[in-house]
């Protein structure tokens, strides 16, 4: 026999607890698969400084335990398990949990996140993982290089918005860029080339992130002419392209053409009716943690409100 509950949550970073604070108050007694990284893209973040109500900061992994015992203290059903197939084709909805167990849920939750890009050399994930000045997040990190020196890497509309955020901080910018254009928005483009303190390096490559326990400096490497230029820099942002965690939900759902899930605007409501997205797996704009957290409290409000109409 399935087992059979009202509410079900597929992902555990802020998105997904929060809906599974409102859920449970609400009495849904929602179920939470953790998934195979739960709490989120913030358990590889240390300080995060920008989340209303923690006037001090506080680290990403801390946070997210905060957020996994209040979702626990309303009686959230917490599961360290990972979904590896939906079938939205009949109510109530199929999920297979492990590749093994079926759960039949009245009403989905779906917040898997995504997932930032990096270019994948050592030096950039050794420095990452040391907390060393190797960012995928300049709304986040840009405060802690103040006055200093930086360079991203990338030429869409995110690099482009990284850059000139990062501009009003940051002495200098340098935007690694691989081909001879930008790929941003035209109105991006000219933010970026009028900003006096961006330099973009058109056609180069990252070779090198230098330093041992932080970053400070990088070799690019001209792709056309082969010259390498080293710089002086303290902080490293990779801003590159996010993958939304959406691999199950495709042919599923109606997902835009970047993978993202498409949500009625102003709500959390997908095309499937009873299933509801919130965080990052559907908005490839904002992407900080109290957003998502808030798109969280959206969906867990839309699910309920489904629920009490049926
Ligand atoms: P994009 O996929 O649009 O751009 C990624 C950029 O990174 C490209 O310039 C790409 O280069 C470059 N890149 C990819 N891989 C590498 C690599 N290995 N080494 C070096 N460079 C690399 O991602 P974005 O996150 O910028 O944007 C995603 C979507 O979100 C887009 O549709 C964008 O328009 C939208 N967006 C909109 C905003 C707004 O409207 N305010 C703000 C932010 C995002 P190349 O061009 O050579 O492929």
């Amino acid at each position: 026999m399935s087992e059979h509950v009202k509410c079900l949550i597929i992902g555990s970073g802020p998105a997904g607890y929060t809906a599974a604070i409102y859920a449970a108050r609400a009495d849904l007694k929602p179920v939470v698969i953790a998934g195979s990284e739960p709490g989120g893209q913030l358990m590889t973040t240390t300080e995060v400084d920008n989340f209303p109500g923690y006037p001090n900061g506080i680290q990403g992994p801390e946070m997210m335990e905060d957020f996994r015992k209040q979702a626990e203290r309303f009686g959230t059903d917490i599961r360290y398990s990972f979904v590896s197939s939906v079938d939205f084709s009949s109510k109530p909805y199929k999920v297979v949990i492990d590749e093994k167990q079926t759960i039949l849920a009245d009403a989905i939750i779906i917040s898997t996140g995504a997932t930032a890009k990096w270019l994948g050399i050592e030096s950039e994930q050794r420095l990452r993982k040391l907390s060393g000045g190797v960012s995928a997040c300049a709304v986040c990190d840009g405060f802690f290089f103040k006055g200093q020196d930086v360079a991203i890497v990338g030429g869409g509309d995110t690099a482009a918005e990284e850059a000139t955020y990062l501009a009003k901080l940051c002495k200098k910018v340098y935007m690694i860029v691989r081909k001879d254009f930008l790929r941003a928005s035209k109105a991006m483009q000219h933010r970026v080339e009028t900003t006096s303190n961006i330099e973009l390096l058109y056609n180069h490559e990252t070779k090198e992130v230098l330093g041992e326990q932080g970053v400070s400096g990088a070799i690019f490497k001209n792709v056309k002419t082969g010259t390498e230029r080293k710089v002086d820099i303290t902080g490293f942002f990779v801003a590159i392209g996010h993958q939304p965690n959406t691999e199950i939900f495709k042919g599923k759902m109606d997902l835009d053409e970047q993978g993202y899930i498409k949500t009625v605007p102003g709500s959390s409501k997908t095309n499937v009716e009873g299933v509801f997205a919130c965080g990052d797996v559907q908005d490839k704009h904002y992407r900080q943690a109290v957003t998502a957290a808030g798109s969280g409290c959206m969906a867990a409000l839309d699910a309920e409100r489904y629920l009490a109409s049926k």
